[in-house]
């Protein structure tokens, strides 16, 4: 891998996205309104648009438009996100995610502390 100060690659985008991506979700609201419901769609709409990797942008967009995103709740959210992923991790041949362990991985950590 490149030093750490060169323009990131596929790979280095991908992970620093995911992060975020995933991170977002594990904090958007349990219940959120109208607004936010409609700004995260946008978000995620305008993401698509601009992500900086042309053909991963591509693919998500067409990914979106047969599951379009799941806004109604935190868990909808990270569920959808983690059912994103999983479909570029299947056609990149890495193994899935099991999504019931989002909150773990990107929110509460691991129940023995080592995160803590
Ligand atoms: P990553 O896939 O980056 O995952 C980082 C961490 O997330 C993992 O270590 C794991 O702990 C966790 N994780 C893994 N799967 C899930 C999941 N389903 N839910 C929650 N957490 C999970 N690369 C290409 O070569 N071609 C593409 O078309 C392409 N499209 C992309 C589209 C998007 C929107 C994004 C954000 C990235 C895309 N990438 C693409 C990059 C690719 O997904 C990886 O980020 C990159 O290959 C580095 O992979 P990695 O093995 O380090 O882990």
């Amino acid at each position: 891998t490149a030093p750490d100060d060169c323009p990131p690659d596929r790979e280095v985008l991908g992970r620093a996205t995911w992060t975020f991506l995933h991170t977002m979700a594990a904090y958007y609201p349990e219940k959120p309104n109208e607004r936010e419901q409609t700004m995260m769609k946008s978000l995620l709409s305008s993401f698509s648009q601009f992500y900086p990797c042309g053909h991963c942008a591509e693919h998500l967009r067409d990914e979106m438009k047969k599951e379009p995103p799941k806004v109604a709740s935190r868990m909808e959210l990270a569920w959808w996100m983690c059912g994103m992923h999983n479909k570029v991790n299947t056609m990149l041949g890495k193994d899935e995610f099991d999504c019931n362990k989002l909150d773990e991985r990107w929110r509460d950590g691991p129940s023995d502390g080592r995160c803590d």
